[in-house]
C-alpha cells in the first residue's frame, strides 16, 4: 500500500535502495544497468565519492540562503564555471531548479527583453512538433508532444508549431540532406512570415531531440540556417540543451557541433547529474544588457533559485567530468555502443533505424523496415520493451508516438559518462534479448 501518486497508478515499482556506479540496487538486491542514466540525468553514474564529498562539505558550510537576501560562493563559482565553458556570447546564468522552469525561464527572458526593447507586439513563441520541453503550462504548452498535450490543451497558451527535422520520416527519396536541411528550416521561415515578424519573439528547438522521438539529430546545416533565419527576422533562438546538453552528445554543448550559438540556452539533467534538482538558463549578453539598462531586474524568481546544495551538485559534477575527461570517454564509448548497436540490430526486421550522437542513441522499433510502418499503438511495444528490460536487469527509456505523437515506438540509450567497454557489451546484449522478447510476446499477427 503506498500513498504517493506514483507515474503509473497500477504498476508495481521495485524500491531503489543503492547504487554504484553504472548500477541501481533495489530491495530485493536485484542490480539494474542505468544505461539510460534515469531520463539522461545520470552522467556520471550513481555515487560517486567526489560529488557526495563535495554535497557534505557544502551542507556542513551553508545549506541554503534565499537569493532575495545573499548570493552565494558556489552559485558564483557554477556560474562563472559555466559562462567559461558557454557557447559564443552567452555571458550571464540563471538558475533553476530542472528543464520545465529552465524553458518558463527561458521564455519569460525573450518576452521580458522585447517589453525592455521597445517591440512589446512580439509575442508569438513557434516551436516544432515532436519535441518535449517538459510539463508545467508554459513548457507544455511549447512542447509539440500531442498525448502529453491533449489534456491540457484548453490551459495552454497560443504556441506555433513546425516540422522537426527527423531524416529516418520526413526526408524524401533522393533529397540530399543539404536539401532536406534548407526545406526543415525553411518552414520556420515561412511560419515567421505568416504570424508576421514583427509578431515572433522566439523559436525553441532541442537541437538533439530526446524522449519524443529517440536521440534525432539534425541534418546538414538546418541549425545555421535556423540560426540565419532568426537573426534576419529578429526572432531569438532558445535552445533546449536540458537533455542532449552537458556533455552528452560529445561535446558540453550539442550546438557547438552545429557551429551556432543561442540567445538562450536551458539546461538541467546532466548539469547535476541527479545528485541535486539543479538547471539553468545561459542568456546572450544582449538580454542581460537589455535588462540591467533596462527595469534593472528579471521580472520573475523561485524560492530555490540558486539553491546551494544543487549549484554545489553541479560544480563537482562538472569539476568530476572536466578532470576526468570524460567527453573523450563519451566519443569514445558512443562510437562503440552505435557500432556494436549496428551489429545487433542493423539487419533486425523489426528495427528500423540507429541513430543519435555521442551517449546519446535511439532504435527505432518498426512493424515494416521496408515501408516503416510503426506498430499498432494499441499494443504499447514500448511500454513491453522497458518490462522486459528491467527483467534482465536493464534500464533503457522507451516511449511511444515517435512518429506523430500516437504511432511509433523508440528506445533511447543515455549511459553515464563512465561506462565502459565491458558495459557497453552488456548493455547491448540484453537490449538485444529484451526487444526480442518483447516483439515475441506480441499478440501473433501484431509481429
Ligand atoms: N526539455 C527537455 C528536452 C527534456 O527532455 C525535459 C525532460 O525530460 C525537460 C525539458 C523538462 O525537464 P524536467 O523534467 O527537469 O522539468
Amino acid at each position: 500500500m503506498t500513498r504517493i501518486l506514483h507515474r503509473q497508478i497500477h504498476a508495481e515499482f521495485p524500491t531503489a535502495v543503492g547504487g554504484k556506479g553504472i548500477e541501481i540496487v533495489d530491495a530485493e538486491g536485484r542490480r539494474y544497468i542505468d544505461a539510460s542514466g534515469g531520463a539522461a540525468v545520470s552522467c556520471l553514474g550513481h555515487g560517486h565519492p567526489e560529488v557526495i564529498a563535495a554535497l557534505h562539505a557544502q551542507l556542513d558550510r551553508l545549506a541554503f540562503a534565499h537569493t532575495s537576501f545573499f548570493t552565494s560562493e558556489v552559485a558564483e563559482r557554477l556560474a562563472d564555471r559555466l559562462v567559461e565553458d558557454a557557447p559564443a556570447g552567452l555571458s550571464h546564468v540563471y538558475f533553476t531548479s530542472g528543464g520545465s522552469e529552465s524553458i518558463e525561464t527561458a521564455l519569460k527572458m525573450a518576452r521580458q527583453y522585447f517589453v525592455e526593447t521597445g517591440q512589446p507586439q512580439r509575442r508569438h513563441v513557434i516551436a516544432r512538433r515532436q519535441s518535449y520541453h517538459g510539463n508545467t503550462l508554459g513548457a507544455l504548452a511549447t512542447g509539440g508532444n500531442e498525448w502529453r498535450r491533449a489534456p491540457f490543451r484548453p490551459l495552454l497558451i497560443e504556441t506555433h508549431h513546425i516540422d522537426p527535422c527527423f531524416a529516418y520520416r520526413l526526408q524524401e527519396p533522393g533529397e540530399s540532406d543539404e536539401d532536406y536541411a534548407a526545406r526543415a528550416a525553411q518552414a520556420l521561415e515561412d511560419k515567421i512570415l505568416e504570424l508576421g515578424p514583427e509578431t515572433v519573439a522566439a523559436f525553441v528547438a532541442e537541437t538533439v531531440v530526446g524522449a519524443t522521438m529517440g536521440a534525432v539529430p539534425p541534418v546538414a546545416d538546418y541549425f545555421k540556417r535556423i540560426r540565419a533565419i532568426c537573426d534576419r527576422h529578429g526572432v531569438l533562438l532558445i535552445l533546449d540543451e536540458v537533455m542532449c546538453g552537458m556533455g552528452r552528445t560529445g561535446t558540453l554543448h550539442a550546438c557547438t557541433q552545429e557551429g551556432i550559438a543561442p540567445d538562450l540556452m536551458a539546461i538541467a539533467k546532466g548539469l547535476g547529474g541527479g545528485y541535486q534538482p539543479i538547471g539553468a538558463v545561459l542568456l546572450a549578453r544582449r538580454i542581460f544588457d537589455a535588462f540591467a539598462h533596462g527595469s534593472g531586474f528579471f521580472q520573475h524568481g523561485h524560492t530555490y533559485t540558486g539553491h546551494p546544495m544543487a549549484c554545489a551538485a553541479g560544480l563537482a559534477v562538472q569539476e568530476v567530468i572536466r578532470g576526468e575527461r570524460l567527453m573523450d570517454n563519451v566519443a569514445a564509448m558512443g562510437a562503440r555502443l552505435a557500432r556494436r548497436l549496428g551489429e545487433r540490430f542493423g539487419n533486425h526486421p523489426q528495427v528500423g533505424d540507429i541513430r543519435g550522437r555521442g551517449l546519446f542513441l535511439g532504435v527505432e522499433l518498426v512493424a515494416d523496415r521496408a515501408t516503416k510502418a510503426p506498430f499498432d499503438p494499441a499494443l504499447k511495444l514500448h511500454a513491453r520493451v522497458k518490462r522486459e528490460a528491467m527483467a534482465r536487469g536493464l534500464m533503457v527509456y522507451p516511449m511511444g508516438g515517435t512518429v506523430d505523437g500516437v504511432q511509433g515506438d523508440h528506445v533511447l540509450l543515455a549511459p553515464p559518462f563512465i561506462v565502459d567497454g565491458a558495459a557497453v557489451e552488456a548493455i547491448v546484449e540484453r537490449l538485444g534479448d529484451a526487444v526480442d522478447a518483447a516483439i515475441a510476446g506480441l499478440p501473433a499477427k501484431a509481429a
